[in-house]
């Protein structure tokens, strides 16, 4: 297996793809200090990265590092924007530490809530990572919020998620994905239906104030907010709307100026802060964003290393209720009277279950009753591998075994090939 050892300088970072579809790649470090995004590296342990990770090494004060496997694009980087994501995520301490004074004297406040937005592919959602590993680091208790439903880290695609975030990221996984609040959206896009899309993000919003409110420590931590690459015309509209929704205080904008201009122009009353994108960042194909979508779903139901296993069970078809979201437009003349087109975009189609929702994701929603379905998180996912009409049995893979916790089930347009 190639092996090669790299000496970092101050300041430096050591950027690599993993290549291949089967190999993974070690990396160690020998001397010195080093991180990946924020989290820190325990000296002589090898951490391991599976295909198409991108990765980058940071140092501080010089290191030597070893990787052993098959990298791409390996180089080391001297130009970084490291040092003013540090200052970034200086300033936001200092706000923190404002809100602990604050909440110590019993005044209704709380620590920066802060979004990060930006065109796709600008080191979004590494940006995020790196300031909650900051945050973390310094004993905070952040809550992560992760809106982007294409590419987002939380749960499946199409969906929204919230994690309390305990401790700095897994180098190779990530943050710790216990008990989050996931809300089922559907659609890889928030433009398939703004309706529903603004509603989840004020649902969020007002469940994540609640816990705030509930818990001083995560109160004066904050929370971070990583958005969709969808920044124009109605996606700039619904970036404006988490900034109310969530009263945000500090918005990042990367890389964009024209964005950062506009946001500034628009919404002078929050503090709007223009960082640049890192050089490594690596841009994402359109089949190499839709591979790691179905990486994602692969991984919720087995894992990174093959760690879980997942149950495949039937279900009686009478036992379930399925609902669609969101009905077919019509043109205005047809509507009734009192009808709004949003009223369609969040209106309960029931589904029949058929052959046609062979491979959908179904959300097993925590709504007890069905007016409850369109602003109730959900307990997890069920992927339909076989429909029996004439049985009326559904065959579904599940993360729990069976039975399923809850019965009333929302179809998403989200797919999966169960190749396992
Ligand atoms: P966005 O959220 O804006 O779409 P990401 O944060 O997901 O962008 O970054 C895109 C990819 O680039 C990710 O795979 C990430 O691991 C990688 N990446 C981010 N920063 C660096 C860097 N400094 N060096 C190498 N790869 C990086």
């Amino acid at each position: 297996m190639s092996e090669k050892e790299f000496r970092l300088d101050p300041d430096s970072e050591l950027r690599f793809e993993v290549e291949g579809k089967q190999d993974t790649v070690d990396l160690t470090l020998v001397n010195g200090k080093a991180e990946v995004f924020g989290t820190e590296l325990a000296p002589d342990k090898p951490y391991t990265f599976f295909p198409g990770a991108k990765v980058a090494v940071f140092t501080w004060h010089g290191c030597v590092l070893k990787l052993s496997g098959p990298t791409e694009g390996t180089y080391v980087a001297k130009e970084t924007p490291m040092v003013m994501y540090l200052n970034t995520h200086a300033c936001l301490e200092r706000l923190r530490r404002h809100a602990d004074e604050g909440l110590s004297r019993g005044e209704d406040t709380r620590g920066p809530v802060t979004m990060v937005v930006g065109p796709g592919d600008v080191g979004k959602s590494t940006l995020c990572r790196i300031l909650l590993n900051y945050a973390v680091r310094m004993g905070r208790r952040p809550i992560f919020v992760d809106l982007d439903i294409g590419q987002g880290s939380i749960a499946i695609p199409g969906t929204i998620g919230a994690l309390l975030v305990e401790r700095a990221a897994d180098v190779g996984e990530g943050f710790s994905q216990e008990a989050p609040l996931v809300y089922n959206f559907g659609h890889l896009s928030p433009a398939s239906n703004m309706t529903l899309y603004n509603i989840l993000v004020s649902r969020m919003a007002a469940t994540i104030q609640d816990k705030m409110v509930g818990n001083r420590k995560v109160a004066a931590s904050g929370v971070v907010i990583n958005t969709c690459g969808w920044i124009k015309n109605e996606g700039y509209k619904s970036l404006t709307h988490v900034a109310q929704a969530f009263e945000v205080d500090v918005i990042i904008v990367l890389d964009q100026e024209r964005l950062y201009n506009e946001l500034v122009r628009d919404i002078p009353f929050i503090r709007v802060v223009f960082l640049p994108k890192s050089g490594g960042v690596v841009e994402r194909t359109q089949s190499m964003r839709a591979s790691a979508r179905d990486d994602r779903i692969r991984e919720y139901y087995y894992g990174l290393r093959t760690k879980y296993h997942p149950h495949s069970f039937e279900v009686k078809m009478s036992t379930l209720q399925i609902y669609k979201i969101g009905a077919p437009a019509l043109p205005d003349s047809c509507m009734p009277a009192d009808m709004k087109v949003d009223d369609h975009m969040t209106k309960l189609v029931p589904v029949e279950p058929s052959v046609k929702l062979k491979h959908h994701m179904l959300a097993v929603s925590l709504a007890t009753e069905p007016e409850d379905l369109l602003t109730s998180n959900v307990a997890g996912f069920i992927c339909v591998l076989d429909v029996d009409e004439d049985l009326k049995v559904m065959k579904v893979l599940s993360p729990q075994p069976k039975p399923l916790p809850k019965t009333i089930l929302i179809l998403t347009e989200i797919q999966f090939m169960d190749s396992s």
